[in-house]
């Protein structure tokens, strides 16, 4: 259930409508108010009787409530009917991208690593002269082995910055644990929390109560359903941070043909339960560059807002993902054919509404 307080409401009509809330809880949960843009409310699981949502009804502080019935309430499409628009890079002067329209996917490119200054300059010139619209880049790299390449760190998050200067493009990286937060969120236009940290509380409420309000691409644990990610989305967007992009980026089979199984039926179903945007991750979903620029193509048909798409000038010499990554001349064809098609899915939406 969400409360959306009035805006003109007095301090007494506020500690009024606090009061009753904590006689109906019985105090046993505690009500916080969070900030959604420009609406102020408070959340409680829906285990509140009729009567009781009567009595909170006639509170002059309660401008509306909502009864959700999924778990995850602020992201829910029944909170918000229209689509989330994120606008990214203004913070850092960048001309700004807003992810979240179907008319405009985003792309984002760049290396699964960043490995040095040539490398990422290189990477960062070629995607953008291929249309890439914000630049990828890990400094702090999660490993599945503690003896491959950790990325730079923060020597990493400087060359970003540098790279963003030079090109203008937003950049996105990853953070790894909350204490990293305030570092990545104050270098990086977007932070990223990674599959493998999904689940890292702590971490999803970092990026939600951080003062800049960084927005955060959050990808799906590779063996999360969709709803444990959209309880994910949901704590980050409670902690005060409404800005978050859900990333499908697949998920763990038992196939090793492919190194995840890309759900893209989760973009459309998606689009019905969250207001949130959706983008794909085809270079680690499929883990092999010759899929990529087919389950780009696919991505976008399947209403995604946006891609990110691991590129090296040398892919093979890659420090990390080096099988799934592409080339920039490979990302051009891939950014020229999403053009194409996302022209071509509004035409036919327009036929599919005049008829
Ligand atoms: C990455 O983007 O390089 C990455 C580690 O992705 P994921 O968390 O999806 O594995
Ligand atoms: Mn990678």
């Amino acid at each position: 259930m969400i409360i959306s307080i009035q805006a003109e409401a007095s301090n007494d009509e506020r500690a009024q409508l606090m009061a009753l809330l904590c006689r109906i809880t019985g105090n046993q949960r505690p009500i916080t108010t969070t900030r959604i843009r420009e609406r102020e409310v408070i959340v409680l699981d829906n285990a509140i009787d009729g009567q009781a949502q009567a009595a909170l009804r006639e509170q002059r502080a309660v401008a509306d409530l909502q009864v959700i019935k999924t778990g995850y309430q602020l992201v829910s499409r029944a909170f918000q009917a229209e689509d989330t628009q994120i606008s990214i890079g203004e913070a850092h002067g960048c001309e700004p991208v807003v992810v979240g329209r179907t008319a405009k996917p985003v792309i984002m490119a760049g290396p699964c690593s960043v490995e040095d200054r040539e490398q990422l300059l290189e990477t960062a010139r070629s995607v953008q002269a291929a249309g890439a619209h914000i630049l990828r880049g890990g400094a702090f790299k999660p490993r599945t082995s503690p003896y491959q390449f950790q990325g730079l760190g923060v020597e990493g998050l400087h060359l970003l910055a540098e790279a963003r200067e030079v090109t203008g493009l937003p950049i996105i990286t990853e953070a790894m644990e909350p204490d990293m937060v305030d570092l990545v969120a104050s270098h990086a236009d977007i932070v990223q929390i990674g599959s493998r940290n999904m689940h890292n509380f702590p971490l999803l409420r970092a990026v939600g109560k951080h003062r800049l309000k960084r927005p955060v691409l959050l990808k799906r644990g590779f063996a999360a359903t969709v709803e444990e990610w959209l309880l994910a989305a949901e704590h980050i967007v409670a902690a005060g941070n409404p800005n978050v992009i859900l990333c499908e980026r697949g998920i763990r089979s038992y196939d090793p043909q492919t190194r995840n199984v890309l759900d893209l039926t989760c973009v459309p179903l998606l689009q019905e339960l969250t207001h949130l945007p959706v983008i794909v991750d085809p270079s680690h979903a499929t883990g092999k560059r010759e899929l990529v620029p087919v389950m780009s193509r696919a991505s976008i048909a399947a209403g995604a807002k946006g891609l990110i798409i691991e590129v090296h000038p040398d892919p093979d010499s890659a420090l990390s993902d080096a099988r799934q990554t592409i080339t920039p001349e490979q990302l051009r064809v891939i950014v020229r054919e999403t053009e194409l098609l996302t022209s071509l899915l509004k035409e036919g939406s327009d036929l599919t509404h005049a008829a």
